[in-house]
């Protein structure tokens, strides 16, 4: 079976930055489960496995608009602590915080006074991605799954999923 939409897909993958140095692996861990099309992946890293099947390997680059965007610099911006949902604010954390768009998740770079710095940009926006895939295994997705737009049963298991 190929990687087509509304398909549920496992894969084992490394992804790189620039350097070569590995931001993050699966491999040695479950398989990471998605559904294609719906995405739940980058855009890029979906238009690439499209069509492959099982057993195959996909080794691509991604630049910052098939990956996680361009940084914005007016994500970097002072908040007022009472805006933040945790008790705590500590610099280098990622935190919840009730900005005038909406509900964010943005890193703290520095507390000062009543104020922090946040920045509210994906923490790989901005930047050249690597990804080094290998396919597991290719299946039809169940309505259910497609209804809560992420994959159920066994292999789901570790990735937060939560029946609602
Ligand atoms: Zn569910």
């Amino acid at each position: 079976m190929k990687i087509a939409d509304k398909k549920a897909v496992a894969i084992e993958f490394t992804l790189k930055d620039d350097k070569g140095e590995v931001i993050e692996t699966s491999v040695g861990k479950d398989p990471l489960w998605f559904l294609q099309g719906l995405g739940n992946l980058v855009p890029g890293l979906e238009k690439a496995l499209e069509g492959r099947g099982a057993g195959e390997t996909v080794d691509v680059t991604l630049p910052p608009a098939d990956a996680y965007g361009d940084r914005d610099e007016k994500e970097v911006r002072k908040v007022p602590l009472r805006r933040f949902k945790a008790p705590r604010v500590q610099v280098g954390g990622r935190y919840q915080v009730q900005l005038d768009d909406g509900l964010r998740v943005v890193s703290v770079k520095s507390v000062s006074g009543d104020y922090a710095l946040v920045d509210g940009n994906h923490p790989l926006a901005g930047r050249t991605l690597h990804f080094l895939v290998k396919i597991v295994e290719v299946r039809d997705a169940t309505g259910e799954e497609l209804e809560h737009g992420h994959v159920h049963g066994p292999e789901g298991h570790g990735h937060g999923h939560h029946h609602h």
